[in-house]
């Protein structure tokens, strides 16, 4: 038997902090995930950067839409074989959203270009084991026996060949130790042989707790890495869903403090995860809706605009007492139960 608790980073680790009871019924009980969609859209932009890439050295010159199109039809097929779904757009309107990340008016966006013309990348499935130290929680073995975790993502490593490349925000570390920091509208400059990190996120860059969790999974991805190449010179967050160009790159710089600080923190998500599953396994009526950072709020405040756009296509809505204190306070609807986003009678929907 498998001495190995396997957590995806994004389908496990992120998933379970934006909501512990949707992630606990979609791992446990089978219902498609939420982040399917976005799964698909991260592993669309991975492959599509990479294959632009290897065009570009090829041919010198950048591929067509036309084509990139056609790349992304077989990728998507691949992709499907392997199990990754759409839950909720079809494989039109998902390709088409990645494209229209990538490429405005027929060409790549000023950033893809650069990024494209001045750079090697690599996709790289992460797997890295880590040992955990058995501990009770309730009485039983909170990792139920085992002793290591394999941490399981994709990511970009990145070389840069020409410097050409801009990122108009950087990260500023305001407190290592406790991961803390904040965007600040400082450029900086790639350099040729800088090695780099790089995650898409198919979102714009807000302040909120998913972009800052975004900074700590790329960190925890650089000291993860660094295990098998030296640190690299800085992470980047690619945020495709943003129009404007002078939003769409923030560069991370990472030291050795930050890397260990970033893998610390992503063990004890680990463990609250684990907790999750002991307390679901026993009943999973204490597991409780919304974001995991709010749980100490009253339920009607757990739920925000980013919770929001997943609540309301959740297969698990119907008697979340979460979302449906949150819905109670959003006009006439008594305890929730007669929104149409929860209403059983509003057919068209549910
Ligand atoms: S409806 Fe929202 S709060 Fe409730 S389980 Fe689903 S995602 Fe979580």
């Amino acid at each position: 038997m498998s001495n190995l608790i396997e957590v995806s980073y994004t389908g496990d680790l992120l998933a379970h902090r934006r909501c512990a009871r949707a992630w606990a019924y979609e791992k446990h009980v089978g219902i498609h995930p939420y982040e399917q969609v976005q799964a698909m859209e991260g592993f669309l932009i991975h492959h599509a950067m990479q294959w632009l890439t290897d065009q570009f050295r090829e041919t010198s010159a950048h591929a067509s839409e036309d084509n990139l199109k056609i790349q992304l039809e077989r990728y998507f097929l691949v992709l499907w074989a392997r199990g990754i779904r759409t839950t909720f757009r079809s494989k039109a309107d998902t390709i088409g959203g990645v494209i229209r990340h990538l490429y405005a008016d027929g060409t790549p966006r000023p950033e893809v270009r650069a990024a494209v013309e001045g750079a090697i990348h690599e996709e790289y499935p992460l797997r890295s084991v880590r040992k955990v130290v058995p501990e009770l929680y309730g009485g039983v073995e909170l990792y139920g026996g085992k002793d290591k975790v394999l941490l399981t993502g994709v990511l970009d490593v990145v070389i840069q060949q020409k410097g050409n490349l801009t990122y108009p925000l950087t990260w500023r570390w305001t407190d290592k130790a406790k991961l803390l920091g904040e965007v600040t509208e400082v450029s900086d400059h790639a350099q040729p042989g800088d090695r780099e990190i790089w995650d898409y996120k198919g979102t714009k860059l807000k302040n909120n707790t998913a972009r800052d969790d975004y900074v700590k999974q790329v960190v925890t991805y650089a000291g993860l890495l660094r295990e098998r190449m030296e640190l690299p010179t800085r992470c980047v967050l690619f945020f495709t869903n943003e129009e404007r160009s002078s939003r769409r790159l923030l560069s991370i710089p990472v030291d050795d403090e930050v890397v260990e600080a970033s893998i610390h923190w992503t063990l004890q998500q680990v463990e609250h995860l684990r907790r999750t599953v002991l307390k679901f396994q026993q009943n999973p009526n204490l597991v409780e809706g919304g974001a995991l950072t709010k749980q100490h709020l009253p339920l009607v405040e757990r739920v925000d605009v980013d919770l929001k756009a997943q609540c309301t296509a959740c297969s698990q809505r119907f008697d979340c007492k979460t979302y449906r204190a949150y819905l109670a306070q959003s006009g006439n609807y008594g305890d929730g139960s007669n929104h149409p986003d929860v209403a059983l009678t509003n057919v068209e929907k549910n």
